[in-house]
């Protein structure tokens, strides 16, 4: 019963399409990470959905991947006995690109190749990355516990639109044929896709197999008779699940392919954690932090969190609940012996053992940045520019590891005397003069603005140092962090600097002095400023500048209502 359609792809699709044939000649193999990937994501769906319904294996419960290639008729196929697509399934997956915030990142590309492949690498090209070698697209494929008469088969040439017919298929799964393009026949040479399989997927965690050729009966050298030997499918991959293994057993480049397997990301990681826990709670995660930001770190709908597995089944991706929110830039999975395999989101919402789990990794992932941190500045201020925005929020978040997470942020200061933020909580400590006990920092605007306040002059004369805010957040961070290993952190613009033992005995007289000789002239500028101010008072806290206003104690900064202002309050 054929029931041919033809579609057009979504327009996102067809830039997409466009940009990757033009712009990813360099790094064309990663089609088969992409289609590899793909396909083990196909099985650990299947082996999740037949917990509760077991009748979805129909017999064959060998999950695996096959590629083979055809050297006459140009072709690679990669053959799945996973999951599968229905008809609607297919339509949607392989002619729409599902991530929110697509459109915009479109729409946000440059039109220079070069910068915009840069890009297109971040966002992650999926599927449709077999168009960078393929002219043509074949894709067949049955939903697991849907009739042999439900096959369908989508076929593409990566132009603008693609057809979906529907097909007989006996076999569960999902099968996809590139034809290559002449110039790119060099991936239908058996040696070497070989060799791209194997540095792809040794993490993966279902046998990922090729087709070993037979050899017919031959004669030896002496005129023996040596026995034929039986073409078949040879495993290519280590395939077990690779955070099972022990951290001996395993490579940088095999925790590199790994990391790139789940999130999606083209370059390396930074660095990552492996670590087994056992005891009360059972469970392994591996973690790791990206090099860069993903292109969709500050989009509001999309989810982040871990993968989840539950004794070594895959349960979920971004299951949220295993980490706060303000380390939403970490990447990786947990694998738990305590969860039940029914386990669903509703269930982890409200669970002794995710709340357990969620402490130990959260203790985890800022243990690996103070370590980074300590061994290795230059890459902590590395990830500082990428991530020290979202690590701003934990103050506010998180209340047990507050002091934890205040240690590892970063700010300017007038002790560097540039605007790169690389002064840390400590390191202010340190350098704080005899008699000071507050951290001083101001927020304002811009950094400039920050650095050219006249609410620093007295204490630039002094050498006390201040910290320079100017990010949107700092004003927000500040009012949860109010102090630093038992130091009160001060904002200069506040009534009283309360410098306490910092104040000489003679500055302070001479203060006394000149407000008391100054009553007249105070008097006089409150009088005409009444409607502006709430009062008007001799200050020594400026050298150079002649008046400046500040914020009475206990009011809202004038950073926070400008912030109140913004957010339509
Ligand atoms: P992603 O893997 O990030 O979701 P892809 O472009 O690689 O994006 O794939 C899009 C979707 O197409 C997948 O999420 C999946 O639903 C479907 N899909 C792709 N390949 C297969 C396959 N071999 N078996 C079943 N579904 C697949
Ligand atoms: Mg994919």
């Amino acid at each position: 019963m054929s029931h041919q359609e033809t579609h057009g792809f979504q327009t996102e699709v067809k830039q997409l399409l466009h940009l990757m044939i033009h712009s990813l000649y360099s790094n064309k193999e990663i089609f088969l990470r992409e289609l590899v990937s793909n396909a083990a994501d196909a099985a650990d769906k299947l082996r999740y959905m037949a917990l509760t319904d077991d009748a979805l294996y129909e017999g064959d419960g060998e999950l695996r991947v096959r590629v083979s290639t055809d050297k006459e008729k140009n072709t690679v196929t990669i053959e799945d006995n996973g999951v599968g697509m229905t008809r609607d399934g297919v339509i949607e997956h392989l002619g729409t690109i599902a991530k929110s915030g697509t459109a915009e990142f479109f729409k946000n590309l440059s039109g220079d190749e070069s910068k915009d492949s840069q890009l297109i690498g971040q966002f992650g090209v999926g599927f449709y990355s077999a168009f960078i070698v393929a002219e043509k697209v074949v894709v067949k494929t049955r939903a697991a516990g849907h009739g042999a008469d439900e096959g369908v088969q989508w076929v593409s040439e990566g132009e603008g639109d693609f057809t979906v017919d529907t097909i007989e298929k006996a076999n569960r799964g999902t099968e996809i044929t590139l034809y290559l393009r002449e110039e790119e026949k060099e991936f239908a040479d058996d040696f070497r896709l070989r060799s791209i399989i194997t540095k792809y997927s040794d993490h993966i965690s279902v046998p990922v197999e090729m087709w070993q050729e037979g050899t017919p009966e031959t004669e030896g050298p002496e005129g023996e008779k040596v026995e034929a030997v039986e073409g078949k499918w040879q495993v290519m991959n280590k395939a077990t699940a690779l955070w099972t293994r022990s951290k001996s057993d395993i490579s940088d480049d095999e925790y590199q392919e790994f990391y790139k397997h789940i999130s999606h990301d083209y370059s390396d990681a930074m660095l990552w954690s492996h670590n087994r826990v056992e005891g009360n709670q059972e469970y392994t995660s591996l973690l790791y932090i990206p090099a860069k930001a993903p292109w969709d770190m500050w989009n509001r709908d999309k989810s982040h969190g871990l993968k989840l597995f539950v004794q070594r089944v895959f349960i979920m991706d971004d299951a949220e609940q295993f980490m706060p929110s303000y380390l939403r830039f970490v990447q990786g999975l947990v694998d738990s012996n305590d969860l039940p395999l029914n386990v669903s989101r509703e269930i982890l919402q409200d669970n002794k053992v995710t709340k357990a789990m969620r402490t130990g990794i959260t203790k985890r992932v800022l243990g690996m940045l103070e370590k980074l941190a300590k061994n290795d500045e230059e890459k902590y201020q590395q990830f500082w520019a990428e991530f020290g925005q979202a690590l701003k929020e934990g103050p506010a978040e998180d209340f047990a590891n507050k002091e934890r997470v205040a240690g590892l942020l970063r700010f300017a200061s007038t002790h560097t005397g540039t605007a790169a933020p690389t002064v840390a909580l400590d390191a202010y400590i340190e350098r704080m003069q005899e008699g000071q006990d507050k951290i001083y920092y101001i927020v304002a605007d811009s950094h400039e603005a920050a650095a050219n306040s006249p609410h620093l002059e007295l204490l630039r004369k002094k050498g006390i140092e201040v910290l320079l805010m100017s990010e949107r957040i700092d004003e927000w961070l500040i009012n949860h962090l109010t102090e630093y290993k038992d130091k009160k952190l001060h904002s200069v613009t506040r009534g009283d600097l309360e410098l306490g033992d910092l104040e000489d005995k003679e500055e302070k007289e001479a203060a006394e002095k000149l407000a008391s000789s100054s009553e007249a002239l105070v008097k006089r500028i409150s009088e005409v400023l009444s409607d502006q101010v709430k009062e008007v008072k001799v200050t020594s806290r400026l050298t150079d500048t002649p008046a400046c206003v500040v914020v009475a104690d206990g009011e809202m900064s004038s950073q926070m209502i400008k912030l109140m202002e913004a957010a339509g309050q």
